[in-house]
């Protein structure tokens, strides 16, 4: 098979509430709401699916907010494999307000036990039989343990199949210090700096830090982007500069995630390096052009990829 599967493990439904002015303690009315699946790995699958590369997806949701993401995926023609449980999955709330500040309110979704994490275990390794790669973005649901994303790296390692993790904090060192390693992480600057234990200065300490530091041994390939600085990567023992246009910003949310959906396809394409890099930056660089996030428009692909450049700087 030559699917990819995207996982996303605390999926919510992302609720947008655009007033006017806010006004605290009191009612605040509101008639534009919008409703979309969300997650970071919901957002990698959209963009992997707009490129027409076969994707499922998967994680964990539940309730009538798990039937509603559910759903929403199935619209968009989105193969929906999530283990389902009968906790009630999130909502987040997104208030914008006032010429463009936002105000969120996140729950923290289902509290999860131990027997359920098993079964997802059991769930997810089923599905490995049927993809060649897997995306893991984002964080845990509560209850699961910070080992859960090793615990599939070993898991997909046991099948042969390839993992690209996109998380931050304890489940990333976690996810990338187990005895099988993911083949790509997407680390951005202030999570090279975490994992390094050390404030970077420029890009030459970035790839002193990214060739020399042991927690990055075992990775081959660390992709850092750097917003409308493109990105530094190491594959192998090389490194990559990539340079991108100067565009029209219109939505930079989710940007990381239509990275990942680049990295992901440009992978399971078998692409050159060079082009697996150009790949990402252009649709990275494309969601930040719509705004919707985790949304590209694909006619403008080749257009873009032809303007990113990659340097081997070493
Ligand atoms: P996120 O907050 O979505 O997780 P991130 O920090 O992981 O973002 P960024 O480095 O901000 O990811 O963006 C990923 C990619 O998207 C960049 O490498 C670039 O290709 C594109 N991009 C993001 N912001 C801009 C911008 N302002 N101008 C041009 N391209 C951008």
């Amino acid at each position: 098979s030559n699917k990819i599967l995207a996982i996303t493990m605390n999926p919510s439904v992302d609720i947008s509430y655009p007033i006017e002015h806010l006004k605290i303690d009191t009612v605040n009315r509101v008639s534009n709401v919008t409703k979309t699946a969300g997650g970071k790995g919901l957002n990698v699958a959209r963009v992997i699916h707009q490129l027409d590369e076969p994707v499922s997806t998967s994680g964990v949701l539940g309730g009538t907010i798990g039937t509603f993401i559910s759903q929403q995926l199935n619209t968009v023609g989105l193969q929906e494999q999530f283990l389902h449980i009968p906790q009630e999955s999130r909502n987040c709330i997104a208030i914008l307000h006032d010429n463009g500040q936002q105000t969120e309110v996140l729950e923290g979704g289902p509290v999860l036990t131990a027997t359920q994490q098993t079964e997802f275990m059991q769930h997810f390794t089923s599905l490995l039989d049927e993809v060649s790669l897997v995306t893991i973005s984002g964080s845990l649901p509560q209850g699961f343990t910070t080992d859960l994303y090793a615990q599939m790296i070993e898991a997909a390692a046991k099948k042969d199949v390839k993992v690209i993790l996109d998380s931050s904090g304890d489940s990333l060192v976690a996810g990338i210090s187990g005895e099988a390693k993911p083949l790509l992480i997407k680390p951005n600057q202030e999570e090279i700096a975490q994992l390094a234990g050390r404030e970077l200065t420029d890009l030459a300490d970035l790839q002193d830090v990214l060739l020399n530091e042991d927690v990055f041994n075992g990775l081959d390939w660390i992709v850092v982007s750097l917003g409308k600085d493109g990105a530094l990567a190491k594959v192998g023992q090389e490194i990559y500069r990539v340079a991108i246009p100067k565009i029209k910003v219109v939505n930079p949310v989710g940007s990381g995630d239509s990275t990942v959906a680049g990295l992901a396809v440009g992978i399971n394409r078998h692409e050159s390096i060079p082009d697996v890099l150009k790949t990402a930056m252009t649709t990275g660089m494309l969601n930040t052009m719509e705004k919707e996030t985790g949304h590209i428009d694909p006619e403008l692909f080749d257009e873009y990829f032809a303007k990113v450049s990659v340097e081997k700087l070493n």
